[in-house]
C-alpha cells in the first residue's frame, strides 16, 4: 500500500498463485488478472425472468423511496390500530399505518394434485404435462392456468395463461370426435 497500487488480483484465483502475485506486486511489480478462463469457469448466473426484472427494478425503486421502504430480515412484532412494531436487525421500528396488507404469498394445492395420481416434477413441482394439449399424465386430466408452472406462478398470468382452455377444448375435440 506504501508504495501505492500496482496491481488488481481477481478473488477467483487460487490462494498460493494470489499470495506468489501479492509478493510480486509488493516488489513493485504489476500484476492484473481479470482473464476470461476463469470467469468462463464460474456457473452462469440464473437469469431473471423479464416479471422478476420489473419487481426487482420496483424494489430497487422503493429503497430509495422512504414511503415506501422495505424492511429486509425484519418481522412484525405487533400491528396495532394505526401503527406496526417491526423487529429489524437494527433493533425496533415503529411505523404510522392506516391499513396492513397480509401479503404472505401462497403455493398451490399440491397434495390435491398428487392425490388425483398427477406427477409433480422434483425441482419446481411442475405437473407432468403435454405442453400442447396440457393433458397430464393422468389420461383425461388436464392442468390449466397458473398450475402448468407449479411453484413458478411468476410464469403464467391471465394474459398467456387464457389460451390453455383453447388447447385442452382442441384436444378434447379431437379425442372425442375420434381423429
Ligand atoms: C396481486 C396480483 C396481481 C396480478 N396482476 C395481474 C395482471 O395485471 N395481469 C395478469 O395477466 N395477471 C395478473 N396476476 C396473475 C393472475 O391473477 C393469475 O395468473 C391468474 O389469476 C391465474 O388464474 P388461474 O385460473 O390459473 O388460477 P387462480 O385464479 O389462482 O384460480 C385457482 C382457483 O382454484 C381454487 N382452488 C385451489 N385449490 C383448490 C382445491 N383443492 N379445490 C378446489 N378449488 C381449488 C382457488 O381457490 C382458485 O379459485 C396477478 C396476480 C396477483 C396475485
Amino acid at each position: 500500500m506504501e508504495a501505492g497500487l500496482h496491481g488488481l488480483l481477481s478473488t477467483r484465483i487460487p490462494v498460493e498463485e494470489a499470495a506468489t502475485m501479492l509478493r510480486q506486486i509488493c516488489q513493485g511489480e504489476r500484476k492484473f488478472r481479470f482473464d476470461t478462463d476463469l470467469q468462463a469457469q464460474t456457473p452462469p448466473e440464473p437469469r431473471l425472468t423479464r416479471r422478476e426484472q420489473q419487481v426487482l427494478a420496483m424494489v430497487v425503486d422503493g429503497l430509495k423511496n422512504r414511503e415506501i421502504a422495505a424492511y429486509f430480515d425484519s418481522t412484525v412484532a405487533e400491528i396495532g390500530a394505526d401503527y406496526v412494531n417491526l423487529e429489524t436487525p437494527e433493533g425496533p421500528v415503529q411505523l404510522k399505518n392506516d391499513f396492513v396488507f397480509a401479503m404472505t404469498g401462497y403455493h398451490p394445492d399440491y397434495d390435491f394434485l398428487r392425490s388425483m395420481g398427477i406427477e409433480l416434477s422434483a425441482e419446481q413441482c411442475r405437473p407432468v404435462c403435454d405442453p400442447l394439449t396440457l393433458e397430464s399424465n393422468v389420461p383425461g386430466i388436464y392442468v390449466a392456468g397458473v398450475i402448468v408452472a407449479g411453484s413458478r406462478t411468476n410464469e403464467i398470468f391471465i394474459e398467456n395463461g387464457r389460451f390453455h382452455g383453447r388447447q385442452i377444448a382442441a384436444h378434447l375435440k379431437q379425442t372425442l370426435s375420434g381423429t
